[in-house]
C-alpha cells in the first residue's frame, strides 16, 4: 500500500493549486472530489430536477458514469466527465458554486461518491482534496493537511483569479458572503460536515505563497 495524503479545509483555501503541485513534486493521483459534487450538481441542474428533490437525486446517482482524466500539467484542471459530457470549465460557474453544497448534503450523493473516491483510493498513492477526506474517506491517510486562511485572505484572492479570468468589476464584499455562506453550509450539515481531523495538521495559508504552503506539506511528508 502506498501512502495517501489527505488535504482538507474550507473553500478558497488554495487547496486546488497546492495539491496539484504535491502531487506533481511527489508523483502521486490527484483525486479533486469537489470536482465530482459539482459534476453531480451540474448534472442535476442540467436535468431541471429541483435541488431539494432527494428521492430523483438518488436515482439519478445510481446511473450515473464520472470519469476524472488527470491533466499532465499541474497549471491545469483534471478533466471532468460526466455521462461521456465533458464539464471541466462547466462546473465551475457561479450557479453550480452556489448550488453545490445543497447537493453535497444529501446521503444518496455522498455514499456513492465517497464509494468512488474510496475505490479511486485503494492502492494508495494518493493526494486527495475535499472536506471530509481525513476524517471519513481516508482516515487512515499517513498525512493529513487542514488548509485554511481567513474569508479576508479567501475573498481577496478569489477577486484576484477572477481578474486574472478577465472580470472587470468584481465586488470583493459579495464573494466574501459567498465564501462565509458556503463554508457554513459545508460545517453544518449532518453528514461528513467540513472538520479538521483531530489528527491533521493545520496550514492558515495567509501570508504564505503557493510554493512556501506546497513545500511545508512536502517536508511533513519526509519527515
Ligand atoms: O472544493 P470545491 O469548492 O470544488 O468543492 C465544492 C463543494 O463540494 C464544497 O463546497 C462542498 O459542498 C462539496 N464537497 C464536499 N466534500 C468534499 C469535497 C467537496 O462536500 N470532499
Amino acid at each position: 500500500h502506498q501512502p495517501i495524503i489527505a488535504i482538507d479545509g474550507p473553500a478558497g483555501a488554495g487547496k486546488s493549486t497546492v495539491t496539484r503541485r504535491v502531487a506533481e513534486q511527489l508523483g502521486l493521483l490527484y483525486l479533486d472530489t469537489g470536482a465530482m459534487y459539482r459534476a453531480v450538481t451540474w448534472l442535476v441542474m442540467q436535468a431541471k430536477i429541483p435541488i431539494e428533490d432527494q428521492a430523483k437525486i438518488g436515482d439519478l446517482i445510481k446511473e450515473v458514469q464520472l470519469d476524472l482524466i488527470p491533466a499532465d500539467s499541474p497549471e491545469l484542471p483534471t478533466k471532468v466527465l460526466i455521462n461521456g459530457q465533458d464539464v471541466t470549465q462547466a462546473i465551475r460557474t457561479p450557479e453550480v458554486t452556489s448550488q453545490v453544497s445543497a447537493i453535497a448534503a444529501q446521503a444518496a450523493v455522498r455514499q456513492e461518491l465517497v464509494r468512488l473516491q474510496k475505490y479511486f483510493g485503494a492502492r494508495g498513492g494518493v493526494i486527495a482534496e475535499g472536506r471530509d477526506i481525513g476524517t471519513n474517506v481516508f482516515p487512515d491517510a499517513e498525512l493529513k493537511i487542514f488548509l485554511t486562511a481567513t474569508v479576508a485572505e479567501r475573498a481577496r484572492r478569489r477577486t484576484q483569479d477572477l481578474k486574472n479570468l478577465g472580470h472587470q468589476s468584481v465586488d470583493i464584499e459579495q464573494l466574501a458572503q459567498e465564501i462565509q455562506k458556503r463554508d457554513e453550509q459545508d460545517s453544518n450539515r449532518v453528514i461528513a460536515p467540513l472538520k479538521k481531523a483531530d489528527d491533521a495538521i493545520e496550514i492558515i495559508t495567509d501570508g504564505l505563497t503557493i510554493e512556501q504552503v506546497t513545500q511545508q506539506i512536502i517536508d511533513l511528508y519526509w519527515r
